[in-house]
């Protein structure tokens, strides 16, 4: 619904302003960049908590169990030491060396993954990017209006542009 000036001839005398207009510059980066980042734990092997992660001990203790079995403590950091209390539920056996050993392997994942996170996130960039490049040369040489059809397509289409089954579909339109 819009307002033309003679809506408002019985609205009270309201002082008005002017716009504040938007600097996007200035604005914090949407959500979504900042979550590319490596987590910022100074023992990957233990995440800070002093027990070694599960999905590492498991490689260092054969059929290792936490439901079953002691909490692997952490040599690496010294915050092991938080759990000295837990006698007889805790397991001393990774050494200072294993630990090292799984907290470098687990690092180099992070940063593996975030690589290929950063590099899909370039990927379907690019490609939303020439997307709307296409879609908006096609609409500036379009001829004729759209049939139904087109238009439902078109609809279809647009709906999908962000999600990821849209280059399947593509393809099968081509
Ligand atoms: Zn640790």
């Amino acid at each position: 619904m819009s307002y033309s000036n003679s809506d408002f001839t019985n609205c009270p005398e309201i002082p008005q302003v002017l716009p504040q207009i938007v600097r996007r510059e200035s604005l914090p980066s949407p959500e979504g960049e900042e979550i590319f980042t490596l987590p910022r734990w100074n023992c990957f092997c233990c995440r800070d908590t002093g027990i070694v992660r599960y999905h590492l001990a498991k490689y260092a203790i054969r059929d290792y169990d936490p439901k079953r079995d002691a909490n692997p403590i952490c040599q690496r950091c010294g915050l092991g030491s938080r759990w000295m209390h837990l006698k007889g539920n805790i397991d001393m056996q990774i050494s200072k060396d294993t630990c090292e050993k799984l907290d470098t392997w687990d690092r180099k994942n992070w940063e593996e993954s975030l690589q290929d996170l950063l590099e899909n996130n370039q990927v379907n960039k690019d490609f939303v990017d020439n997307t709307v490049a296409v879609i908006a040369t096609s609409k500036s040489i379009r001829r004729r209006a759209r049939t139904h059809e087109e238009n439902q397509n078109a609809q279809y289409k647009h709906q999908l542009v962000s999600s990821d089954r849209y280059e399947a579909v593509q393809s099968e339109e081509e």
